[in-house]
């Protein structure tokens, strides 16, 4: 009984975890996903300890669908990919297994143990993680107690060294161990401490939630291309207002879109990027696909719109100036959050097609329809009016456009001068100089 008080005053975890029945938590093992169970079943015919471990094991407590279902074993990498029969080894680094089952990828991690002697003296962060452990091992490393449980298909029990089932009916995210500690090894976790806490409706423990503030600048450290991924998580975790109104409220904003602080002390850009992030809520909860370069768009529109302002001012000319803001404000962006370049080369579609939506004269309304991006720029367009700052009658203009017979199409366009700017240069011609269609279908596309 001492040793457990001792053990748990100093945060060690105890030896011996404690064990929840059926009754206790729930879970069937139909409840986990088939890859999980199968994956189980294979590492525990031959001699392993395997289970269903994270994310899924906590949400199926809490009734909410887990998104995907991690197993931890005892079992190696390689004995994991010899065993199971579609699966494959993956990272360098540290190896992981990926074991296939249809549709399902199920990501099998053998036990690790948290390195000591592995952390950089000047931050606190774990250069290499990469040593296996045991079970105890394993669960000490996690972040947050209710992601360290352990669910046992064979058996349907739960194992919890951390007093991870207690914080749940509590409704409580704390991190295991001493905070500070835990947060200078890895701030990311800071920022997963906030979406686990918005996406679950949870409060973040007094003691875990003291020192984000202070180590928010640790973020810093982070590298971009990780801190893009969770930023992700994040922004299409269905919770992405209550996250971003958090990350403000705990000073976490400003290394991750710094740009986005900025925007949301403006009236109109709040509630632009609001009306975004609700919006990607919605689709996420109605199971909708949703665009990671359009929700990436939106949060910095306002800041595109800034810079492009300050180039028209100084002289340069409407569509070289919003190129040149665009890049200038990309720029800025990706020394902290790595936005992927297939992601930004659609942004730069979406945002360049919004003076294109505004003519709607003569054939460019018919090249601007054929563009790839139009759909996601017509949206972006119709976000742009609920906030107040487009037309609502040009929204409405371009949804009839878009669904018209080629007759309707005709009709609805306008006279050459009252069809926005006026034509500056020459038409260009088609490849060859072959000229185009006048009559039948629609006119080439005309770059702008
Ligand atoms: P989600 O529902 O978003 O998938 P999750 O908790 O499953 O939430 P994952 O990123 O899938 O999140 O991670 C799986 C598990 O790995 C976590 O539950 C946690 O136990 C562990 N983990 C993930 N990231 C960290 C981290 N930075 N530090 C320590 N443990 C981590
Ligand atoms: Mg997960």
């Amino acid at each position: 009984m001492i040793r457990k008080l001792i053990r748990r005053v100093f945060g060690l975890g105890d030896a011996e975890p404690e064990t929840f029945p059926l009754e206790a938590h729930g879970i069937r093992r139909e409840n986990i996903s088939y890859g999980s169970r199968k994956v189980c079943e294979i590492l525990q015919s031959h001699g392993f300890h395997a289970y269903v471990v994270g994310g899924a094991v906590r949400d199926l407590m809490l009734g909410v669908v887990p998104k995907d279902f991690d197993v931890a074993t005892d079992a190696s990498p390689e004995d994991v990919h010899r065993l199971v029969r579609r699966s494959r080894l993956i990272g360098r680094r540290f190896k992981l297994v990926h074991a296939l089952f249809g549709d399902e990828i199920v990501e099998v991690s053998t036990f690790r143990a948290a390195a000591p002697g592995e952390v950089d003296e000047e931050t606190g962060r774990v250069l290499r993680d990469n040593v296996y452990g045991n079970r105890q091992q394993d669960a000490a490393r996690r972040d947050f107690t209710v992601n360290a449980l352990y669910y046992d298909p064979a058996t349907q029990t739960v194992l919890d060294y951390h007093r991870g089932v207690r914080d749940l009916k509590r409704k409580v995210i704390r991190i295991i161990g001493d905070a500070r500690a835990r947060f200078r090894e890895d701030p990311v976790r800071m920022l997963r401490a906030v979406r686990l806490a918005a996406k679950l409706g949870f409060t973040i423990d007094p003691k875990t939630r003291a020192p984000i503030r202070e180590l928010a600048d640790l973020m810093g450290n982070v590298p971009p291309a990780r801190l893009f991924d969770e930023m992700l998580k994040l922004l299409l975790s269905g919770h992405a207002k209550a996250c971003v109104q958090r990350l403000r409220a705990e000073g976490l904003h400003h290394g991750l879109l710094p740009l986005l602080d900025v925007i949301l002390e403006q009236p109109l850009g709040e509630k632009f990027v609001h009306l975004a992030l609700a919006q990607t809520d919605e689709r996420v909860r109605l199971d909708k696909p949703v665009s990671p370069a359009f929700l990436f768009a939106s949060l910095l529109w306002h800041e595109v719109l800034a810079a492009w302002k300050a180039r028209t001012d100084a002289g340069e000319g409407r569509i070289p100036a919003l190129y040149a803001a665009m890049d200038e404000v990309l720029d800025k962006q990706t020394d902290k959050l790595a936005i992927p370049k297939r992601y930004t080369a659609t942004m730069k579609e979406i945002w360049a097609l919004q003076p294109r939506l505004e003519n709607r004269s003569g054939r460019r309304p018919y090249g601007v329809l054929e563009h790839p991006r139009f759909r996601a720029g017509y949206d972006f367009l119709a976000l742009r009016a609920e906030s107040g700052e487009a037309s609502g009658e040009l929204v409405e203009w371009w949804r009839r456009f878009q669904d018209g017979t080629p007759e309707e199409r005709a009709e609805l366009l306008l006279p050459a001068r009252e069809g926005g700017e006026k034509r500056r240069r020459r038409r260009r011609r088609r490849p060859g100089g072959a000229p185009g269609p006048q009559d039948a279908g629609p006119p080439p596309v005309l770059a702008d």
